[in-house]
């Protein structure tokens, strides 16, 4: 069995070794926080950075003139097969002229009761 005084130096011992393992983790938690008010700072410069971009894009895209041009007759009907295809699809351009129906919405072509093409739906 222990003696008191041994019990007391192994007390002693025990203490000043959690005294060191917490000023350990006192010193890791400093760099940790140090590290993240460095993040917080990067972050912070990347969102302005974004807020900048975002600025100097928003106002060419959001003019809506060039749309309007290519909405009429946009989508095209094979008589032949039945589908309706995005004016640039490929099959769309192999539609004889004499088979060829012209719309103007996909939704229009699609009620008239023809099918939506699977290559470039
Ligand atoms: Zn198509």
């Amino acid at each position: 069995m222990f003696k008191d005084r041994d019990l007391r130096k192994l007390c002693e011992d025990s203490f000043e070794n959690v005294k060191r393992d917490m000023e350990n983790l006192k010193v890791k938690h400093t760099d940790q926080q140090k590290e993240i008010d460095q993040l917080k700072e990067k972050l912070l410069n990347l969102y302005g950075i974004l807020t900048d971009v975002q600025a100097q894009n928003a106002d060419p895209v959001a003019t809506p003139e060039p749309k309007q041009e290519r909405k009429s007759k946009d989508f095209v009907v094979s008589m032949k097969s039945g589908k309706v295809h995005q004016r640039e699809c490929f099959f769309a351009r192999k539609i004889d002229p004499r088979h060829r129906l012209l719309f103007d919405a996909k939704i229009d072509a699609v009620n008239e009761g023809y099918a939506v093409c699977n290559a470039c739906a």
